[in-house]
């Protein structure tokens, strides 16, 4: 692992944060199925969205070590605001940067780091998920150098509150990123849809009729999508795992101290050996999910790819993290099942890692494959 002081400074500030203001809203918006914009705002203030982007351009500057750090804090009180706040800082801003020219982020970038605009990436369709290449959403070059989307997407975080979106389409069959702003005529977004989990942030679909994107809003080349897509999916990846170790760490510290009040048969709960089973497990995969996600992080930047190191700990942490939680439920007893001790809410939270940002079998085709093609 290569946490430096400046990583050290950075989560002291991300855990203080936490706890003053994220805490104290979470179960509200979880309730509510709401995304608090205004909450997002203030990590504007702190610097917190443009983590990855650099300083010349109103960026922290930071590594993706950093920005796992932010995301493991924000989930250990919040996983669904942190979410919603992947899916702007990572998905939009990270990738809008890196795949963007001067002039583009220039235009956009003042508005999204504040996080007073609100971005989400479109690449999920109703009819295509995992196998992404196969997305069915089209985009035309008119005569006039503009272009033409048509098509939906489906499952997109933040899509209610977001004014722009990151959109992967199709151009003469070869997959190519636009920017898109909510204004543009053609554009519009589905109703909330409801889920198990993550209520903390919100999504939708994202409508495309005839929708005209002015030809200064291709993002990168014709036809370079993919790239675009592959290098963001990688710091996605540890973004949610990230996100699991804070679910995990909250739910082990519930458990311990649970489980140290808790009398039963006339001593503690931690004082039984099946109880003590369930802390000491969720335990070792904790320390065993922060270290492998850690050390990937390490490797990971705009210019430096680890595909099967990203694959690899989203895989194990996001089935850590369900487990952890689901520990945490069965040391709490009824007090777990119900709300007051939140970890039903990680439980449900948790879930969303295994499917999210790519699938269980997702990381586990493609880590096979890449192994395999090692031979
Ligand atoms: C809360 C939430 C937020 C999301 N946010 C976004 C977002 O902001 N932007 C966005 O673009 N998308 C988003 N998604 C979409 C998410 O990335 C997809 O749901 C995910 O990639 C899986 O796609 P799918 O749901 O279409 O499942 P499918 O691809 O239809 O898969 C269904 C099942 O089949 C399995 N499967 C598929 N292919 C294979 C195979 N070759 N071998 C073995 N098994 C296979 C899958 O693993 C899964 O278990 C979000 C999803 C959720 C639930």
């Amino acid at each position: 692992m290569s946490e430096t002081e400046e990583h050290e400074l950075l989560r002291q500030t991300v855990r203080q944060f936490t706890a003053t203001r994220v805490e104290p809203q979470a179960m509200e918006h979880d309730e509510s199925g709401t995304f608090n914009t205004k909450l997002l705002i203030e990590l504007g203030k702190l610097g917190l969205i443009g983590i990855t982007v650099p300083e010349g351009d109103g960026g922290a500057n930071l590594d993706a070590t950093a920005s796992v750090i932010v995301h493991e804090e924000l989930s250990y009180s919040d996983p669904g605001f942190a979410l919603g706040y992947l899916a702007h800082a990572l998905l939009f801003v990270n990738n809008f940067y890196w795949a963007g020219n001067p002039s583009q982020r220039r235009k956009y970038l003042p508005k999204v780091l504040t996080g007073e605009v609100i971005g989400c990436m479109g690449m999920t369709e109703p009819s295509v998920g995992t196998d992404v290449l196969g997305l069915q959403t089209t985009a035309r070059k008119t005569g006039g150098g503009d272009y033409v989307l048509n098509g939906r997407k489906t499952f997109i975080t933040n899509g209610p509150e977001s004014g722009i979106a990151l959109i992967y389409a199709k151009l003469d069959n070869r997959i190519t990123t636009f920017v898109v702003e909510k204004a543009f005529p053609g554009f519009s977004v589905s109703p909330k849809i409801p889920k198990v989990g993550m209520r903390a942030s919100t999504m939708s679909e994202l409508i495309f009729e005839d929708c005209v994107v002015p030809a200064e809003n291709l993002l990168g080349t014709e036809g370079g999508g993919i790239t675009n897509m592959m290098r963001n999916l990688e710091i996605e990846r540890l973004g949610l795992a990230a996100m699991s170790i804070g679910m995990a760490r909250r739910c082990v510290d519930v458990m311990v101290k649970y489980a140290t009040e808790r009398q039963t048969f006339g001593k503690s709960l931690a004082d039984h050996g099946q109880i003590q089973r369930y802390i000491g497990d969720s335990y070792a995969k904790l320390e065993a999910m922060r270290a492998l996600t850690y050390n990937v992080a390490a490797t990971v930047g705009p210019h430096h790819r680890n595909r099967l190191g990203t694959d690899a700990a989203k895989l194990f942490a996001s089935t850590a993290a369900k487990e952890i939680a689901d520990a945490a439920i069965q040391v709490l007893g009824g007090y777990g099942y119900c709300s007051e001790y939140r970890v039903e809410q990680f439980w449900r939270d948790a879930k969303l890692i295994e499917i999210g940002g790519g699938t269980l079998e997702a990381h586990q085709k493609n880590i096979t494959r890449d192994l395999t093609a090692q031979r």
